[in-house]
């Protein structure tokens, strides 16, 4: 049983961590990553009618050596009020009844369309959802490539694979006539049971914020507006059209709002997305505090900030908040804006502030230079992406006296059980779903769309990848449906590996950790019949393993994409050594998270339905209150000294690594050391670098402060310097809204995981 609630919508060196605000380097960027400079192209097409950019026939603003802010500035002196305020909302919703306007259409079937100004060649918003990859492509007849799930993106630790991410997916989005793309997802996983934690990038501000960021800034090159959402505290999906996330400003400041701020302060996006929710009372795109002193005045951000599909309840508080485009209709800033301004209750002023910010936003992200043109997508390259991102985001688990990897000269018989391995692989739900081609595989094939919430398998056969793997060894199928007969074929083969799956979605949360459909006594009762059993899990998030210390190995592949059976099938036969590393702490139950369950609907609220476009829904009374504050994941369990299955940064390789020499900078603030591979095969490390605040402070968990992916050969060593940013270990001071260096020494502690540090050192701040 799950909790639903209603939807609206129907190198391989790096060294990390870096420099993650204002002026940082980014350091080992390899040429992979793009900048996003955008040199004069040839004149393109007309883009949805809007005409080819020519400074001569249309206006200065068309020279590409002025700044996106002077830009926007000469194009805003040319607008009247009803250009400005088309500028600040949709037109509807493709494919959704309910949302339906008189422009829809011309929205490409993707999920949104703002007008441009066709006179001056502002090109229309045309946007699309592309979360792990472009929605929709099946009821639009196109192919998107499904990427790794976010999560397992940052599993990876790598920014060069967050790259690549986001420029499959922001050339895809142009070839496929969007300008604009909706992903980004950077709220922590602050609640595992988050039927979106599939599209988040775990637990940790620094992590989360540097994947994300560096793969919004790869997509933002491929000129496409960027946008990194759902802004903030979008930590649930239950009641989350209303629910009131109650937290101290410290406690969001040096979580979820950290893992914003850096992802927004490397990605740079053209826009950002208010969430759903309410933070302290208001809803986020009504928030003053998360839009005006946050987002655009701490933050300085220069973009524009766009509502959540139905997410914008008010026309003066959300103007005057900071809100400056209404998603998907123009409810409230449509006609509403106008009278508004008409009547002086909201001023002209804000109102250019907001079709400025548009206007800015088309100009950084090179739309209006460099507009889409409609093409093939390039699905090789999308699928190879895909497999490379997934082999660096599998983590292995366990691996009881190397069960893994499958030696063919040592193994003769695998059953294969479960989780519709015969077939396909399971995606994640909700708005990020990607259409799989031919369809759901556990369906009848053809159907190319899919639907709001369906369970969706991709056509990735681990079964026949591992076949193709291993052509001299009897592989044998078994669905798993009847215990008794999987156990039975498992107890006849070599070794047995089961397939368990935990399907998620927007619009509904986990009840709890735990495998669905009896996976569990299926694993039990296999690992029973023959000890020699792994267990591949296809999760969104982290699971609760009773059946752990019966089973030889577990291998999590997250929702692993297009390639994903080719990349599982690479770690399993060990032509790809493991090196993904948890993103995302694994409890050992539910009742060790901060909140054992998630606070139920009042029923006034179930019955009533959830709407967020019904004004007459009931919500005052939801709430969630996260007394938890800034401790997330792992911090939580070290505050509460609660050992997890599975720590944040754990994950195991073929072979073995040693941590030597550690020596702290003060002055130049990094942290040096060596790791060697003193295993037999090739491998990567991701080495974690944590720091706990000096003697004084009131906390006592530690902090992500810098990591490195490292590639050696067997035996060798390499030395590396993993810069430490001291604005990772500040602390927030509410009364004055500002952040403190304390003085003293650090604790750093170095090592293959958050729980696993075997160097210590100190670095001194004065
Ligand atoms: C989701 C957003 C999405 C939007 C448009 C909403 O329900 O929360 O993430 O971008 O729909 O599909």
């Amino acid at each position: 049983m799950q909790i639903r609630v209603l939807n609206p919508c129907s190198v391989l060196l790096f060294v990390t961590a870096l420099t993650v605000f204002g002026s940082r380097a980014v350091p080992a960027q390899s040429a992979a990553t793009p900048t996003p400079a955008h040199s004069p192209v040839p004149a393109p097409p007309p883009f949805f009618g809007v005409p080819i950019p020519d400074s001569r026939t249309l206006g200065p603003w068309m020279d590409q050596s002025l700044s996106p802010e002077d830009r926007a500035d000469l194009v805003l002196k040319q607008l009247t009020l009803d250009e400005k305020i088309a500028l600040l909302h949709g037109n509807g919703m493709p494919h959704t009844p309910n949302w339906q306007m008189p422009l829809t259409d011309l929205a490409n079937g993707g999920a949104g369309y703002v007008e441009g100004v066709k006179r001056l060649g502002i090109p229309a918003l045309v946007m699309s959802d592309a979360a792990y990859g472009v929605r929709d492509s099946g009821v639009n007849g196109r192919y998107s490539t499904a990427l790794p799930s976010s999560l397992g993106a940052a599993s990876s630790w790598d920014i060069e694979s967050a790259c690549a991410y986001g420029t499959v997916i922001g050339s895809e989005l142009r070839a496929q006539g969007f300008n604009m793309t909706l992903g980004g997802g950077v709220d922590l996983a602050r609640e595992p049971r988050d039927g979106r934690t599939f599209e988040y990038a775990g637990e940790d501000p620094l992590l989360a914020g540097t994947i994300v960021g560096n793969l919004m800034k790869c997509e933002q090159a491929q000129h496409v507006v960027g946008d990194i959402k759902h802004y903030a505290m979008n930590d649930q999906e239950t009641g989350r059209n209303f629910v009131n996330a109650i937290i101290s400003k410290r406690g969001m400041q040096e979580s979820d709002l950290l893992a914003f701020h850096i992802g927004i302060s490397i990605a740079d996006p053209a826009a950002v997305m208010c969430g759903y929710n309410r933070v302290n009372g208001d809803y986020n795109c009504e928030n003053s505090y998360l839009l005006h002193d946050v987002l655009k005045g701490q933050w300085g951000f220069k973009g524009f900030v766009d509502s959540d599909w139905g997410g914008t309840h008010s026309t003066e508080k959300a103007s005057a908040a900071g809100l400056d485009q209404e998603q998907p209709m123009g409810n409230h800033f449509g006609p509403k804006l106008r009278e508004a301004v008409d009547a002086g209750r909201v001023p002209l002023s804000e109102i250019d502030d907001h079709a400025r910010r548009v206007l800015y936003a088309e100009f950084l992200s090179g739309i209006v230079d460099d507009p889409p043109q409609k093409g093939v997508v390039d699905v090789q390259k999308g699928l190879d992406v895909a497999q490379h991102v997934e082999e660096n985001s599998i983590v292995l688990l366990k691996n009881r006296n190397a069960i893994l990897p499958i030696l063919s000269a040592r193994v003769h018989t695998i059953a294969i059980i479960g989780g519709h391995a015969d077939v396909g692989m399971i995606s994640g739900g909700g708005s990020a779903q990607v259409d799989p081609p031919g369809g759901n595989a556990i369906l009848p094939p053809g159907q190319g769309a899919t639907h709001w919430q369906e369970h969706i398998w991709f056509p990735t056969s681990p079964l026949e990848a591992l076949r193709e793997k291993l052509p001299h060894t009897k592989i044998t199928f078994d669905s798993g449906a009847d215990p008794a007969s999987a156990a039975k074929l498992a107890h006849t083969s070599d070794i047995a590996i089961v397939f368990a799956y935990q399907w998620e979605s927007e619009g509904m949360d986990l009840p709890n950790l735990s495998l669905p459909d009896n996976q569990d006594a299926l694993i039990e009762q296999v690992a029973a019949a023959n000890p020699h059993t792994i267990v591949v899990l296809e999760t969104g998030t982290a699971v609760i393993m009773p059946w752990l210390d019966k089973v030889s190995g577990v291998v999590e592949t997250w929702f692993a994409g297009s390639s994903g059976h080719k990349a599982l099938a690479n770690v399993l036969v060990g032509d790809v050594n493991p090196s993904g590393k948890l993103a995302i702490s694994f409890p050992k139950s539910v009742d060790d998270l901060p909140h054992p369950v998630i606070p139920p609907l009042p029923p006034h609220i179930r019955a009533h339905g959830a709407d967020p476009v019904n004004p007459d829904t009931p919500t005052a009374t939801y709430s969630v209150t996260y007394t938890e504050g800034a401790e997330v994941g792992y911090k939580w369990y070290q505050t509460e000294h609660k050992t997890p299955l599975f720590p944040f940064g754990f994950g195991l390789s073929y072979t073995t690594f040693a941590y030597s020499g550690l020596t702290v900078d003060s002055a130049a603030r990094t942290a040096r050391f060596t790791v060697r591979n003193t295993g037999t095969r090739a491998g990567t490390e991701v080495a974690q670098v944590y720091a706990t605040l000096p003697k004084g402070s009131d906390e006592s968990w530690q902090r992500l402060a810098g990591f490195a992916r490292i590639a050696l050969a067997p035996g060798k060593s390499q030395t590396v310097t993993v810069p430490i940013d001291p604005r990772v270990l500040q602390t927030f001071r509410e009364a004055d809204e500002s952040w403190n260096l304390a003085a003293g020494a650090y604790k750093i502690l170095v090592g293959p995981s958050s729980a696993n540090t075997p160097l210590t050192g100190s670095l001194l701040i004065h």
